[in-house]
């Protein structure tokens, strides 16, 4: 039996766990958060369903595609609507040339996680941060974790064959930072913090703001494509069906990294008011000033401006140690993570 632990249990890790499901592997998925899923996020307040990270994953990966239309097809939804475009100056055009499927599920995007977690058959331990590696003798790895439990917080350890890092590149660089090697190549170690470290990142706030009433509006959503307005998202959770009740709206705002990364340590009343006035003049409408609550959404590591270089991290298969991600993948897309997470889970079933 080969015992594989993954850190991480966003789609990249899932999608490693779904691809080792009818191995004889032993897998363990670590999850720092109570929730699967990562970065394809979803909240809940009052009747509103809204996804807070990735906003839909659209089918541009044939074989993601045929995973959204088969094994993971459940609640799926379509995103009714197109994107529209904004500048600058925020003058709105119709189109963008991309009305394809933007898919969503109706109780929101966490529920690719989910799905994926249920179709894999591997243990999934959320609530436990991976906060250790070390090397023990040539093809072993000890795993420590810390259980955030704030009534009995604890620690522990657990044997692995190979190990597979998902987070975020920046936390994955500083995992294998701290990562005590043994007897192993230190060299290859340093190779591969240096590679995860190299990945720069956007940082994006994402604020849900909640209104009573609808407006009727003749796109989905509205980017910026020149990238200097202090918006560079607007979009309508009504357009999901089964995420707002009839009649209300939920626009989710995400300003521009720029914005995020000035007002990151605001107070989250002041990040909604600022992005729910940007918001309202974008949109034309003194309606949209005034919300009846809002979310706000840190996301520091958000997405990853282009890729890890590749021949290094294969490189750590010589340390029983894989990658997924995607920031392994170059594009930070969720169609993206799962297909990295996939080919390693394929890899790791041909090598062990
Ligand atoms: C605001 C925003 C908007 C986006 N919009 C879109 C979009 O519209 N369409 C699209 O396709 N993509 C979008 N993306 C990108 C998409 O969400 C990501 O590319 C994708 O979800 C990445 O998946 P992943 O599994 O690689 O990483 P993640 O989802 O980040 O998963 C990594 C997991 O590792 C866990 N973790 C980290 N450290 C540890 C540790 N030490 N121990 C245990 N667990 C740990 C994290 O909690 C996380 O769950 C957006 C992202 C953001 C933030």
């Amino acid at each position: 039996m080969t015992d594989i632990a993954v850190v991480g249990a966003g789609v990249a890790g899932l999608g490693v766990a779904y691809a080792l499901r009818e191995t004889d592997a032993e897998v363990t998925v670590f999850e720092r958060r109570e929730e699967v899923g990562g970065r394809a996020a979803t909240h809940r307040r009052d009747d509103c369903v809204y996804d807070v990270g990735a906003n839909y994953c659209k089918d541009d990966d044939e074989r993601v595609a045929d995973l959204l239309s088969g094994d993971l097809a459940d609640g799926l939804v379509d995103t009714a609507g197109p994107v529209w475009t904004f500048d600058a100056d925020g003058e709105i055009s119709a189109g963008r040339g991309d009305d394809d499927r933007k898919w969503s599920y109706r109780d929101g995007l966490a529920t690719l996680g989910e799905r994926l977690r249920d179709a894999s058959d591997a243990t999934v331990r959320t609530g436990v941060e991976v906060t250790a590696l070390t090397r023990e003798g040539d093809d072993e790895w000890r795993v420590e974790f810390e259980v955030a439990d704030p009534d009995s917080p604890m620690a522990g350890d657990e044997r692995a064959d190979a190990v597979v890092l998902t987070p975020p590149a920046p936390t994955t660089a500083y995992l294998l930072d701290r990562a005590d090697w043994g007897a192993g190549d230190d060299a290859l170690r340093e190779d591969l913090v240096e590679a995860a470290a190299d990945v720069p990142y956007r940082t994006l706030l994402s604020v849900a703001l909640h209104y009573p009433d609808r407006a009727d509006l003749p796109y989905y959503a509205l980017v910026n494509t020149d990238k200097s307005h202090d918006l560079g998202w607007v979009s309508r959770e009504e357009c999901k069906p089964g995420h707002v009740p009839d009649g209300e709206s939920l626009l989710v705002v995400q300003p521009s990294p720029e914005w995020s990364r000035h007002r990151y340590d605001d107070a989250d009343d002041e990040i909604a008011v600022q992005a729910a006035d940007a918001a309202a003049e974008l949109l034309d409408d003194p309606d949209r000033y005034e919300f009846d609550w809002a979310d706000v959404v840190r996301w520091r590591d958000a997405l990853p401006d282009r890729g890890a270089d590749a021949q290094i991290l294969d490189r750590g298969a010589e340390a029983d140690l894989f990658f997924a991600g995607d920031w392994v993948a170059g594009e930070g897309r969720i169609h993206a993570a799962l297909r990295s997470g996939l080919e390693t889970g394929e890899r790791i079933a041909e090598r062990y």
